[in-house]
């Protein structure tokens, strides 16, 4: 047995999989990797992006929105991939509990998964916050602002400061999906990784929490990972082709 057949076999047998996806999965949807080697931090410093800076200055804020908006550009055009879709089967399938992503381009929920099954651990670039009083935007609605030549937006019902609800780095990750992916990891029997290289916490925790209270792990991600030893199945190859044909299995076997 390949390790194609052999993932399609755990999946079957599993009664509670939890996927969870990292920025290799969205490459393949065109957008930007921000920490592999050409990713956006290896042409921009990071530093200059931190939640700090924002919250500091008019002019910080002004660079943030400037550089927040070209990979918003990105992420308007992008439409899930065939790793997208091969989870969104999954969930048809009656498969799938749910999907934890570091991933902010909401692909999975585009794919078809409902709302209340993507855990977004980084937040979304697809709504913007106000840090006061807490309104959200769309965030085609603001960027229809900075387009028309705003270049810090403002909130309409207080003033306040506003910015994309992602998670920045010196930004503390959002409590409740935090609590929620790592309640999720213990609780479920299998646990796919695809697309993530597991180096960045909280995501590095995971697998281990799904480890730890016994369930079975596979990864699926183009390089090696620091967890590649603790998996049952690691596959080296896309994300794409390595899910469909995953879940082509699965399909005819169900
Ligand atoms: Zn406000």
């Amino acid at each position: 047995m390949n390790e194609i057949e052999a993932a399609a076999d755990m999946i079957i047998q599993a009664k509670r999989l939890v996927v969870f996806t990292g920025a290799g999965m969205s490459t393949e949807s065109g957008i930007s990797d921000f920490r592999s080697p050409g990713g956006v931090w290896s042409r921009f410093d990071s530093s200059e992006f931190t939640f700090q800076k924002f919250l500091a200055s008019e002019e910080g804020r002004e660079r943030y929105w400037a550089f927040s908006s070209s990979s918003w550009g990105e992420m308007v055009k992008a439409k899930p991939n065939p790793g997208h879709d091969a989870i969104a089967e999954l969930d048809r399938l009656g498969r799938l509990d749910c999907v934890i992503t570091q991933n902010i381009d909401s692909l999975h929920q585009r794919s078809g998964i409902p709302e209340a099954k993507v855990i977004e651990l980084h937040g979304t670039a697809w709504w913007v916050n106000c840090l006061e009083c807490g309104q959200r935007y769309p965030r085609e609605q603001i960027q229809e602002r900075l387009k028309g030549g705003v270049k810090v937006p403002r909130c309409d019902s207080c003033g306040g400061i506003m910015k994309p609800a992602t998670i920045s780095f010196g930004q503390a990750m959002p409590e409740r999906e935090t609590r929620q992916a790592e309640t999720k990891a213990a609780a479920c029997d299998l646990f796919l990784v695809a697309g993530s290289s597991l180096v960045v916490y909280p995501a590095a925790q995971m697998p281990l929490i799904a480890k730890e209270n016994g369930a079975r792990l596979i990864i699926i991600n183009l390089t090696p990972t620091p967890h590649d030893s603790h998996a049952d199945i690691t596959i080296h190859d896309k994300i794409g082709p390595a899910l469909s044909q995953i879940v082509e299995r699965v399909k005819a076997l169900s």
